[in-house]
């Protein structure tokens, strides 16, 4: 006999149906957001299993340009890839735009599953989103990264800080700009949250050393910086920048998304 939950999903779906996310079928009652097939069809990276990947190549040459010291090497993982005009765009799409915050938590979840279940992020102790500057998230609401990095700290059994970074100025919309551009628009524009310095108990200043000149001896040893996309990695270069300002190299900054582009 069908489950109460069963049936009250059926008729939930007859009286507002459901559509695939990425193709627009009907969705039948055990599926959850994509329909079966574009769920198995999804353009999954993997890369999460591997500590060198194309992803974290990118962005390590990208955090080593204009260093003058070497950086320990970021991992990187996003749960799945998409170009311009695939279906799959739209679960970003959804989650950032459309207000459609189950979707973001769905994937967010997955994601977090996927980082656990590889060995090199199993020590993360801080997760951070890249923050919002405030007038955007007090228009949408939410902050798209935030919703995706709660899952993933609750999967890897991780703190969240979504008050670590803060946006200091307003950015305009990434999605027009060319490569340089785009590094330039982000660049400085964000900051580690003084308020959090305090509230942690964070006595360090520049370079991770505190007043005294004394090394970083904080807890935190390895810092998960989420987003929702992976573009360029500008973005989230200049978070890493702004955590590196105040975390020594021994404290590993790595990065992770839902999607890579
Ligand atoms: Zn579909």
């Amino acid at each position: 006999m069908p489950s109460i939950k069963y049936v009250t999903g059926a008729v939930a779906d007859v009286l507002v149906p459901r559509h695939c996310a990425v193709c627009g079928r009907k969705l039948l009652v055990n599926e959850k957001h994509l329909c079966i097939y574009c769920h198995d069809d999804m353009p999954l990276t993997y890369n999460w299993n591997l500590v060198y990947n194309p992803m974290a190549d990118r962005f390590n040459a990208m955090i080593q340009r204009g260093l003058e010291r070497y950086e320990p090497y970021s991992f990187a993982a996003s749960l799945f890839f998409f170009r311009s005009g695939s279906g799959y765009r739209n679960i970003c799409y959804g989650l950032k735009y459309q207000g459609n915050i189950r979707i973001g938590r769905h994937f967010g979840k997955i994601l977090g599953g996927k980082l656990a279940s590889a060995e090199h992020f199993r020590d993360v102790d801080a997760v951070v989103p890249v923050p919002l500057h405030w007038t955007r998230h007090w228009r949408r609401g939410y902050n798209q990264a935030e919703t995706i990095a709660q899952c993933v700290a609750s999967e890897l059994g991780a703190p969240l800080y979504k008050d670590m970074l803060v946006r200091r100025r307003r950015t305009r919309t990434q999605t027009r700009l060319d490569v340089g551009q785009k590094s330039r628009n982000v660049s400085g524009a964000f900051g580690f949250s003084r308020r959090f310095r305090k509230s942690a108990g964070l006595e360090i200043q520049e370079h991770g050393q505190d007043s005294s000149g004394n090394k970083y001896t904080g807890g935190i040893k390895h810092i998960l910086i989420i987003d929702d996309v992976f573009t360029t990695g500008a973005t989230l270069n200049a978070c890493y920048s702004a955590l590196r300002s105040a975390f020594p190299p021994e404290v590993r900054i790595s990065v992770a998304t839902l999607a890579c582009v």
